[in-house]
């Protein structure tokens, strides 16, 4: 897509357009987080998905191609010690861990997400007592969250409840043994109140695992400030993993002696190398990992990380929430009056880093602003999903993605 397509095919906006695209172009230049955009591959399209397959970092291709040349193809098997492989889960584990509020070796790499939520709701459980015979879980989470607590019931004999994660601090109680919570909602954005939450689980005598799919790198979390228990997440959205990069799980350090995986593959056993016929866990965030770690797409994931040095995660979400700010006031100026609804709260306490717009026939306006060049996503029902990445969107960016929706919401049906 080309800026040409973006110009001939946006209407005739109202003038508001016009000093609004000026308005862009200002804080373009006085964003500190500018520079960071050179760090990745892109094109002229908006790229409004991030917060689905983040955009691809320029240092992965060439990292990549190295670890299977050099490491894979002339290393061979010496690769696993030589090339630090056997290690990887857990150093990646603490490359994620600042970008999460956890002190180092409590983050192990590996894995999907739906697999850590396994392991930590399992984990949760079979850390309270008997009584406690119930799960709660998030009701509009993602649902594998959903399908995986489940499972997760049966095989601990416990009872899944699913309620609003705003219900959660009145409804944990004595029965619940642990509670599973989307940090934002990734249809509607919304997010939820992990200090507060916390909290409360805890006040009910209960454990609380965080899923973090749609806020880390997109928002600071404080996993340690805040005493959560358990955390998962997925690296492909806003950590530029790539298509199906490793997941992670975050065993709080106070929890790690008594983490009682569902899943104790070798690679956690004390002794991997020892080979033998009982299982004896080891120590710190090892006990997470499960078989042999993904080394490709963790090599990928890695070098994906560089893009962090240097930066502060509260000054990503201080441009997240100006972004979102801004496109907003955009959609407001350009879009016919009453043709979307914002289905993401208003307030910045209660935001993540995507705004979701409810509109008729969203599958298929979302089709055409694709066309256009401005690549969001369509969630079921009727909403049209804008991630803002702050380290690689612009204002101009959201500037454009406003115009075109404006142009699409009033061109005939
Ligand atoms: C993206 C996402 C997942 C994805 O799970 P996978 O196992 O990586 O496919 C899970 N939970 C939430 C909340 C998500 O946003």
């Amino acid at each position: 897509m080309s800026d040409t397509s973006a110009r001939t095919h946006a209407a005739d906006g109202p003038e508001a357009g016009g000093e609004l695209h000026e308005r862009a172009a200002r804080l373009d230049a006085a964003d500190p987080l500018r520079g960071s955009r050179a760090h990745f591959v892109l094109d002229d399209t908006v790229y409004l998905d991030g917060n689905s397959l983040g955009a691809l970092p320029r240092t992965v291709p060439g990292r990549v191609a190295e670890v299977v040349r050099r490491e894979w193809g002339e290393l061979r098997i010496r690769s696993w010690t030589e090339s630090g492989w056997w290690t990887m889960p857990e150093r990646v584990g603490d490359r994620i861990a600042p970008l999460i509020g956890a002190a180092p070796g409590q983050v192990v790499a590996g894995d999907s997400t739906s697999v850590n939520v396994l392991k930590a709701v399992v984990g949760a459980v079979r850390l309270a007592d008997r009584e406690r015979d119930e799960i709660l879980v998030d009701a509009t989470t993602f649902p594998t969250d959903g399908y995986i607590a489940a499972s997760a019931a049966r095989m601990t004999g416990r009872t899944l409840r699913p309620v609003e994660a705003a219900a959660v601090a009145r409804e944990a109680g004595p029965r619940t043994a642990a509670v599973l919570v989307n940090h934002v909602d990734y249809r509607t954005g919304e997010l939820h109140d992990l200090p507060g939450i916390t909290a409360a689980v805890h006040a009910a005598g209960a454990r609380v695992v965080w899923d973090l799919c749609h806020s880390a790198g997109a928002l600071p979390v404080g996993l340690d400030a805040h005493g959560v228990d358990f955390a998962v997440g997925c690296t492909y959205k806003y950590l530029n993993g790539g298509p199906g990069a490793p997941a992670y799980l975050y065993v709080a350090a106070a929890h790690q002696g008594a983490f009682d995986s569902p899943l104790p593959g070798w690679n956690s056993h004390a002794e991997p190398f020892a080979m033998e016929a009982g299982y004896t866990p080891a120590d710190g965030a090892v006990r997470g990992r499960v078989g042999t770690p993904d080394i490709l797409s963790m090599a990928a994931l890695e070098a994906a990380l560089e893009v962090w040095d240097g930066v502060r995660v509260e000054e990503v979400r201080a441009k997240s929430l100006a972004l979102t700010d801004f496109f907003l006031e955009c959609v407001e100026a350009c879009v016919p009056s009453g043709s979307v609804v914002c289905a993401t709260p208003l307030p910045h306490g209660r935001r993540g880093s995507q705004i979701a717009l409810r509109c008729a026939d969203a599958a298929a306006v979302m089709a055409e602003l694709i066309r256009r060049g401005v690549v969001g996503d369509f969630r079921e029902p009727d909403v049209l999903r804008f991630g803002f990445t702050p380290l690689y969107t612009s204002f101009t960016d959201a500037w454009r993605a406003a115009r075109e929706l404006g142009a699409v919401l009033r061109a005939p049906a």
